[in-house]
């Protein structure tokens, strides 16, 4: 009996059954119910430059009201198409390989509905991104798991790697993609060239595709470069680029996202595209135009403040008793929780709220097996300074109060 209806069958699919709520907008409500400083959810606490908003509020006025182009609109397809083939390196055409989609987030999922069949596994680096749980259950796919360890290099500093053996392990006849996340969320890693051209190999070797989630793109220290596995020739046809507007521009909220796919792909995607969402919103389309023309200074001014967050809040985590692992791109912090004596991530996490005043998200949201992550705890640093020395003098309290 369920709300007083009393059923004879399960009323809710047995997907849906399969995962949890998202954790890391679990932790969200919690920091709104205790009044805590949230660095938990990956929201910008930026506000999208002001010509953009400017272009969404005439947009509405001179009537761009209606449902767009199901893929996109004219201008905004060839904005995106114009930005991918100048700084991604893919050379891309916008009416044979450009989706529009709400947010990268319908992308990732569009796209693995376009490509999965019964048996069909994907190999998934981890810790991953959340969402890419519940996107492997809804699609149908079997994840498989490969594991990024942190390893010291001496050209590169401490970084996180993957087992070359391993991945290949990884590989049979049944994988038909490999996810991608560069810059990565949750540890900030940055894929490059050597490891980018050896998971492409592989992807030949198995006939086999790659779904790259570039959303971070744009924020990478340290003058690396972001590479995009598209752009290496024999990947062309075996890649789907995944990205979108909310985090360069900070406008999560807008759902502005896009798919970059080989024509043959384009089109199962633009179908799944088109019957879960119909399109992106229009108005906002016209405004994501104008965002994408802004020039070169406004990528420059990113990084400048992101890097400057990076530096400030690492060093002031460290001082509060946390291990950080120093991200290159992307804007959170992976930390090691071990100093402080809980038994378990979440309840760390939980009570930091409650006790301290700061969110995070326990690290095990991050992984297959949530004991992998059961030390760590990943905070975002996409906050004004005063905020980040606000939330690091509260976690300065964490020694005395336990
Ligand atoms: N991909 C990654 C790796 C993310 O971290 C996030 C948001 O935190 C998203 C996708 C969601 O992006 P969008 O707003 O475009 O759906």
């Amino acid at each position: 009996m369920r709300n007083g209806l009393s059923t004879s069958k399960p009323m809710l699919s047995h997907k849906s059954t399969l995962f949890t709520e998202s954790v890391i907008r679990g932790m969200t409500q919690l920091c709104n119910r205790y009044d805590a400083i949230n660095l938990s959810q990956g929201t910008p606490g930026f506000e999208p430059p002001d010509e953009v908003k400017e272009a969404a509020i005439d947009a509405i006025r001179e009537g761009y009201n209606q449902y767009s182009i199901t893929w996109g609109t004219p201008k905004f397809r060839e904005a995106i198409a114009q930005k991918v083939t100048a700084s991604n390196g893919i050379p891309t055409d916008p009416d044979q390989n450009v989706t529009v989609t709400c947010g990268s987030t319908e992308g990732m999922m569009s796209s693995l509905l376009a490509i999965i069949n019964p048996g069909d596994e994907i190999i998934i680096f981890e810790p991953f991104y959340e969402n890419y749980g519940p996107d492997t259950i809804i699609s149908g796919a079997k994840p498989i798991y490969v594991p990024l360890r942190e390893t010291h290099c001496p050209e590169r500093g401490d970084i996180f790697t993957y087992d070359p053996d391993e991945l290949r392990d990884a590989f049979s006849k049944n994988t038909k993609a490999i996810v991608l996340n560069t810059p990565s969320n949750p540890i900030g890693k940055v894929f490059i060239h050597d490891e980018l051209k050896e998971i492409a190999s592989l992807c030949c070797e198995y006939d086999s595709l790659a779904v790259t989630d570039e959303i971070y793109e744009h924020m990478i220290y340290d003058e690396r470069p972001h590479i995009s596995i598209g752009s290496l020739p024999e990947m062309r046809d075996r890649t789907i680029t995944v990205s979108g507007l909310s985090k360069t521009y900070s406008m999560t909220g807008w759902r502005l996202g896009y798919v970059i796919a080989p024509e043959y792909l384009a089109n199962g995607i633009r179908k799944m595209h088109d019957f879960l969402t119909v399109g992106a919103p229009h108005p906002l389309q016209q405004a994501g135009v104008v965002a994408l023309q802004l020039g070169e200074e406004y990528y420059r001014e990113l990084i400048r403040k992101y890097d400057d967050n990076r530096k400030l809040f690492s060093a002031l985590l460290r001082k509060a008793g946390f291990q950080c692992y120093i991200p290159e791109g992307a804007y959170y912090i992976m930390t090691d929780i071990s100093n402080f004596g809980f038994s378990d991530d979440t309840e760390f996490a939980h009570w930091l709220v409650k006790e301290i005043g700061v969110g995070g998200v326990p690290g095990s949201s991050f992984y297959s097996r949530p004991e992998l992550g059961k030390t760590k705890l990943r905070f975002m640093f996409s906050k004004d300074k005063a905020t980040l020395r606000e939330a690091a003098d509260r976690l300065m309290r964490i020694r005395e109060k336990i």
